[in-house]
């Protein structure tokens, strides 16, 4: 099936009798009426639900969606982006490990990997991602268990370099987890590109009409683990009757392990209703990236013209330093997110609120034009030098373009712009 086809069936295939639209099944768990059957499904024998902890038949239909259409081994949800990612990482690192990250990522994850991780043992080292090959590499560690970047980063919105990062995680013997919520699987397949994982906040353009949170970690099932750095993943799980992942499962390894063993543990799967939700607004989602991506391009090129405009950045610009890497990764649309530097000082915080039809929230990937500083909010948690080395200066404003009519939002830039002092 090819994407368009994916986001609007799925892997639902309703039986006769039962409802053509997925149903939410609002149940903690599901009953047998064999012994031998339920025994087989705890020790994975069988497939099938046991307890909404683990997994549900409205979550499962979502994660097919989620995992056919980035063309894994196997998708599993989580509460949120954040709850994806500290799965993805806790399903490789254990106290003591390492991890390399760009610095040019989301915020919140940001925080995530330089001060809560380091509090149970798991430390990172970020590096500048257009740093040359050798120098990322000297980031490395003999306890290093991934590399980690954002495929657009949020809010600089750079397009990773992929060729390099994937042969350095190669050539290092990681696992490459990238983050692609600013593109969606729909407009860029990182497996394709070397990525052994993918992670997603499923709030952004998923979800898209601003009413679920969630989070998904994809597997590629490429990487093979039985390289002495995992043994997690190898040797038998005492908590799981001495399954061995890499044994006994093959490729789908990593992603059984992240499900049976950390979401069982620390119980972060999503819920029923909100898997509705994002698997029925996911049925437009090629629509909607579309129209996302040609607004955002529009904009990106009135901004461009504006004399109170220092700098745009959106890759798909001719103008755009990453122009040419976007084309060579064959991103033709890049979604609605783009970010600007306005000129003249401490004007970009009060810009936020001179607009009209753009929302001012913590928030993008919506049918709603928004905007941030990104600065004073989303990477306020930052010190000033880190929000330096991120390319997040106090000139700069995040821009997820919204679905609306593109003359309206381009008005609505307009008459703010032309305030500025
Ligand atoms: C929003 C976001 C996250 C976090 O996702 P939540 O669903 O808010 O927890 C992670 N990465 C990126 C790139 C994001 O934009």
């Amino acid at each position: 099936m090819r994407n368009e086809t994916i986001c609007v069936r799925g892997t639902y295939k309703p039986k006769d009798g039962e409802p053509a639209i997925l149903p939410i099944n609002q149940s903690t768990t599901y009953v047998y009426e064999d012994g031998d059957y339920l025994a087989d499904l705890f020790s994975l024998k069988e497939v099938g639900h046991i307890y909404s902890r683990i997994t549900n038949p409205t979550v499962a239909e979502l994660e097919g969606k989620v995992n056919m259409l980035e063309g894994g081994v196997g998708a599993l949800s989580a509460a949120t982006g954040h709850a994806a990612m500290i799965n993805a990482v806790l399903n490789l690192c254990q106290q003591g490990d390492h991890i390399v990250s760009s610095n040019s990522i989301y915020g919140g994850v940001f925080n995530i990997l330089s001060h809560t991780l380091p509090k149970f043992g798991i430390t990172t080292t970020f590096v500048d991602q257009e740093a040359s090959e050798d120098e990322i590499k000297k980031a490395f560690k003999e306890n290093t268990k991934l590399l980690f970047a954002e495929t657009v980063s949020n809010p600089t919105v750079r397009v990773l370099d992929m060729k390099k990062f994937s042969k350095i995680a190669k050539d290092m013997d990681v696992p490459f987890v990238v983050d692609n919520t600013l593109l969606t699987a729909y407009l860029y397949k990182p497996f394709e590109h070397g990525a052994d994982i993918s992670v997603y906040s499923g709030s952004k353009y998923y979800d898209g009409h601003g009413s679920s949170l969630a989070g998904f970690v994809v597997d590629s099932g490429k990487y093979n683990y039985d390289n002495g750095k995992f043994p997690a993943l190898v040797e038998p799980d005492l908590s799981y009757h001495g399954l061995s992942y890499v044994k006994d499962l093959g490729e789908a390894a990593y992603i059984t392990k992240a499900r049976v063993q950390f979401t069982r543990d620390f119980g972060n799967l999503l819920n029923p209703f909100n898997a509705f939700l994002i698997h029925m607004n996911m049925e437009t989602l090629h629509l909607r990236m579309e129209r996302h991506s040609e607004n955002a391009l529009k904009l990106a090129k009135f901004l461009e013209t504006h004399p109170k405009v220092e700098k745009v950045n959106y890759c798909l610009l001719e103008s755009s330093v990453d122009y040419n890497r976007a084309k060579e990764l064959g991103i033709t649309g890049a979604g609605g997110i783009l970010s600007f530097n306005i000129k003249g000082e401490n004007v970009a915080k009060k810009f936020t609120s001179s607009l009209e039809l753009a929302t001012l929230f913590t928030h993008l990937g919506d049918l709603r034009t928004s905007i941030i500083h990104p600065a004073s909010t989303t990477h306020s948690q930052l010190s000033k030098e880190d929000l330096i080395k991120g390319g997040v200066d106090e000139s700069l404003l995040r821009v997820s373009v919204g679905l609306e009519n593109i003359d309206d939002i381009i008005d609505d830039f307009k008459k703010a712009l032309d305030k500025v002092k």
